[in-house]
């Protein structure tokens, strides 16, 4: 995941970005609205963390520019505590949540993962690397290639498609495509995920869905160094 810091103190900018690589997160820094706009528009940002005081231009600016170009990347805005007037400027131009400051690190990682996952459960059209998923039509495919699921290798790619990056247990997905509200001790889901792993990986170099031995699976397109639940 991908983020924009557009932050023009450099201590709490390094703070937010140290905090938030640690949590895996890639985040790209901007140090005024100048800079801050130019990457907005250049990048392919999954969420921007936007400063409203902010030298050369402020947030609230640069908010209404991004948004104007038709940019719908979600957007956090940081203001002063005393500054009411500029969260509701800033929501009304679009932003999709504040933070007041100071803020403690465990609220913003919050409210990030919160509008994270609010943007991917919006999503139709799903994507990891090559492999998509279409949640309206219900089709599949990777590279130039369909795929062709059976409704529950559906609702299982889905759902690894929808917390991508992250490992996923085996009783979580006995709750979540089962419905089982314990561990059916079964190798019920092992099987449907070798068949979905024979559709979705078989063919292709590059491996997207991995297990984590004893643990559980996640969808991702790289190797996860330290798996997060
Ligand atoms: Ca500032």
């Amino acid at each position: 995941m991908r983020i924009l810091l557009v932050e023009d103190e450099t201590k709490v900018a390094r703070f937010i970005k140290e905090g938030l690589a640690a949590e895996g997160y890639d985040v790209v820094t901007a140090a005024d609205g100048d800079a801050g706009e130019r990457k907005a528009r250049a990048g392919d940002f999954d969420l921007i963390v936007l400063d409203i005081l902010l030298p050369k231009r402020d947030g609230l600016s640069v908010l209404r520019n991004v948004r104007k170009l038709g940019i719908k990347t979600p957007v956090l805005i940081l203001t002063a505590r005393s500054a009411t007037d500029d969260v509701v400027k800033g929501l009304d131009l679009g932003a999709d949540d504040y933070l007041t400051k100071p803020f403690a690190f465990k609220e913003l990682l919050a409210r990030i993962r919160s509008l994270l996952r609010r943007e991917r459960e919006s999503q139709t059209t799903l994507k990891i690397a090559d492999l998509r998923l279409n949640t309206l039509t219900r089709k599949a495919g990777r590279g130039g290639s369909s795929i062709e699921l059976t409704a529950r290798e559906f609702s299982l790619l889905e759902y690894l498609m929808r917390n991508p990056h992250k490992l996923i247990t085996r009783q979580q997905l006995a709750q979540e495509i089962w419905g089982f509200t314990f561990d059916p001790g079964t190798n019920i889901i092992d099987v449907y995920i070798n068949h979905l792993r024979k559709k979705i990986d078989r063919s292709f170099e590059k491996k997207l869905l991995h297990t984590e031995r004893g643990k559980g699976y996640y969808l991702s397109d790289r190797k996860l160094t330290k798996a997060k639940d």
